[in-house]
Parts: C-alpha cells; sequence; structure tokens
C-alpha cells in the first residue's frame, strides 16, 4: 500500500463518552440523528458511520443525496437510517425513495414529485416537513403549510409523514437568544396548527448541538447532533451554560475524538541569520535544528499559521517557522533532544502532557472549528482505535 503523507485516528472510546453526555442532557428518549455532512465534519463517513452504529446510534443526518450515499456505504448495519437535510435533485428522488432513505421538503413542488415517484416505484417515500420560523435559509412558508398537509393525508399510501422540523439560526450563540427563542415559539404555533388539522408526524424535531445541550424546550422527539457527537464544544457560551447548570469552573466531559499525525521528512541544523523557506519571513535568531514537515495548505492545514502553528515532536511544542507552502512547512526543533526521522509529528491531538487543540487553530485563523476539520482532505487515510 503507498503511503499517504499524514493519517488521522479516532477514538472510540472518546466517542462513546461524548454521546453518554448527550444523552445525559436529552433523556433517554429522543432518538439521536447523527449528523455526519462533510465526510462526518472531516473525521471520516467511513469508519465514523460504523463507529458512531457501535453506540447504539441508528439515524444519520447529510447535506446531500450524495452524501447519503457515502453512508449507505459506510454503514454496517442495514437498519441505520438516512435523512437529507440539504439538497436533493430531483433525479435522485427514484434512487432516494427506492432505498428508505428519508429527506427534508421546504417547498410544496417536492411532494407532488416524491408522491409520482413512489407511486412508480410502488414505495412510500419517508418525509420531514420543514418548516420556515424566521432562520429564512429552507423550510416551507406558513401558507404552504395547510395545503401540505393536506397533500399528505391525501396521498398516505405514497407519503409516510415521518417528521415536523426546522433549524436555528445561530442558538449556540447568546446574542441570538431572541431570535431563536421567536423560532421556537413560531415553530410551536405551526405545530398546533398541525394538530388542529389532525393529521400529525411521527416525529418532532428542531436541535442541533447547541440545542440538544443547553436549552431542553428544543429537545423534542428526536435531536441534530453533529458538532458535539465529536468531542467539540458549539461556541463558549454553550461551554459556560454547562458550568453555570453543573456548579462547575472547569469540566470536560467532551472529548475530542480526533487526532491528526505526520512524520518528518527531513532534518536539517542551519545557522544563525540564514533564512527558513520561501521569501524573509522567518529569519534565524541563532544556530538553529529545523524539521521539514510533509504537510501543507493542500492538505489543510491553514497558511494562516505561518510562524503561528505549533506541532508536537516527542511530546514537546515545536513552532512552525516560514510559511506553510502547499505541502510542506518547516518546525524548529533545535530545544527537543535526539529527534528523529521516525518520530511522529502530532498536528492535532495529544502526547505526554502536551495537547494541540483545534480550537487553537481557530484563534489564528478566524476559522471556526467546523470550517478547519471540514476541510481535512477525504484522501487523508482514518483510522478507528480505542
Ligand atoms: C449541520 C446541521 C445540524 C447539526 O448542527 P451541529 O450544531 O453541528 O450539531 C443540525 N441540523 C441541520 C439542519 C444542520 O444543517
Amino acid at each position: 500500500m503507498v503511503r499517504h503523507s499524514s493519517r488521522i485516528e479516532l477514538s472510540q472510546s472518546a466517542l462513546k463518552t461524548n454521546f453518554k453526555f448527550i444523552r445525559s442532557k436529552i433523556g433517554e428518549k429522543p432518538i439521536i440523528s447523527s449528523v455526519v455532512k462533510a465526510n462526518a465534519f472531516g473525521h471520516g463517513i467511513d469508519p465514523f458511520v460504523s463507529m458512531a452504529e457501535d453506540c447504539g446510534i441508528n439515524h444519520f443526518a447529510v447535506a446531500s443525496s450524495y452524501e447519503a450515499w457515502e453512508v449507505m456505504q459506510a454503514r454496517k448495519r442495514p437498519e441505520s437510517k438516512v435523512m437529507i437535510m440539504g439538497i436533493l435533485y430531483e433525479s435522485d428522488l427514484e434512487w432516494v425513495i427506492e432505498n428508505g432513505v428519508e429527506f427534508f421538503v421546504y417547498d410544496f413542488r417536492r411532494l407532488e414529485q416524491a408522491r409520482n415517484v413512489a407511486k412508480k416505484l410502488g414505495k412510500k417515500a419517508v418525509i420531514h416537513l420543514e418548516v420556515e420560523t424566521g432562520g429564512n435559509r429552507t423550510g416551507l412558508s406558513e401558507k404552504e403549510l395547510t395545503p401540505s398537509l393536506r397533500f399528505l393525508k391525501n396521498n398516505s399510501d405514497f407519503l409516510e409523514f415521518e417528521g415536523f422540523c426546522t433549524h436555528f439560526a445561530g442558538i449556540e450563540s447568546l446574542a441570538n437568544q431572541f431570535r431563536v427563542q421567536r423560532q421556537l415559539k413560531q415553530f410551536n404555533e405551526l405545530y398546533s396548527r398541525v394538530k388542529k388539522f389532525g393529521y400529525e408526524p411521527n416525529l418532532r424535531h428542531t436541535a442541533c448541538s447547541a440545542a440538544a445541550l443547553a436549552f431542553p424546550e428544543t429537545v423534542m422527539d428526536l435531536v441534530r447532533v453533529g458538532t458535539a457527537q465529536f468531542g467539540l464544544w458549539p461556541s463558549p457560551d454553550i461551554y459556560n451554560l454547562h458550568l453555570m447548570e453543573s456548579k462547575k469552573v472547569k469540566d470536560a466531559p467532551l472529548k475530542r475524538i480526533l487526532t491528526w499525525k505526520t512524520d518528518i521528512m527531513h532534518l536539517k541544523d542551519i545557522k544563525k541569520d540564514e533564512f527558513v523557506g520561501y521569501g524573509t519571513s522567518y529569519q534565524a535568531p541563532r544556530d538553529m535544528r529545523i524539521a521539514v514537515i510533509p504537510i501543507g495548505y493542500s492538505n489543510g492545514y491553514p497558511r494562516s499559521l505561518s510562524n503561528k502553528g505549533q506541532v508536537l515532536v516527542r511530546g514537546k511544542k515545536a513552532p512552525v517557522v516560514g510559511l506553510i507552502n502547499m505541502n510542506v512547512f518547516m518546525v524548529d526543533v533545535s530545544h527537543i533532544m535526539d529527534v528523529e526521522l521516525t518520530d511522529d509529528v502530532i498536528l492535532i491531538g495529544r502526547e505526554k502532557h502536551n495537547s494541540i487543540s483545534i480550537k487553537s487553530f481557530s484563534e489564528f485563523t478566524n476559522a471556526i472549528n467546523n470550517e478547519l476539520v471540514s476541510r481535512l482532505p477525504s484522501a487523508v487515510p482514518r483510522k478507528r482505535v480505542r
């Protein structure tokens, strides 16, 4: 097997801890739909899906029909359900319905299309009505609601009314509370209209990670959890709400499941006053030992970490010197004893007493946690570890 220049390890025990913590917040009853869009937030749909299945998860949510197909390949259990929350092309409806993949419907025409395909296949389409509550992304408008309910009811041989749902516009930030509370109120009002109409869905759902962890009133029959399952806090606000609620000053109930490792490709001793790499952004202040790392911005390592990032070598922090290039960057290892070409290099993760967090990247790059991980190239091999 030809080797890739880096590798990602995913911790099963950390994942189990995270689901347990999420359960402790939402209670026993709600279904956890594991959101695995964007290649499981860069963690790798394969093996992440089967790791989640081994934690008892049997519902997955994605952003497109293509990603639904990826989950179908990755799942080990045929009973695991897949739900598309985003783009579903009409040309994919047949595959989706044939395979029992569930999907959000946010405009009336989609109901007619789904009915037609379901009728042709002789198989029910499984539908989640997504309603507009003020997020102004996708969502069925208020005036489409009653016609949609009527259509669902009249075509119940072909359309399963599985879910009634909405998505909050930034519930991870306390500054948005006035807006998301209005969304929740609107959702509950629309739902009472559904009840009045007399044709109810199997499930109601609104909560993402932040909502599930901090706002119990948003937790209904199912929660759609992305960020938190990977051991990442949706925001400092949500972490602080947890500390207040649990009356602690420090707590780490969520564990990062991802470790990203690479190698040293070359070691070099350089003299004081020499420049490192392209241009003149780094000039050696003393004689130094430099390690060349076979990773660059094309591998998802942000270029904005030039002269700022850190990696771990032998458990010690080694600072980036010079610019991050397309496929390499350099680090200073002068202070680390006996560095060898065979040493592992930790880009994200823990070694001995030190750790490079995903959050530490965002401090320099302005990228949120999810942006960094979701851009990790899919070609990097992923491996499940204990
Ligand atoms: C991405 C997404 C989620 C999951 O959000 P997290 O904050 O990562 O838990 C839930 N619902 C919808 C509609 C989404 O697009």
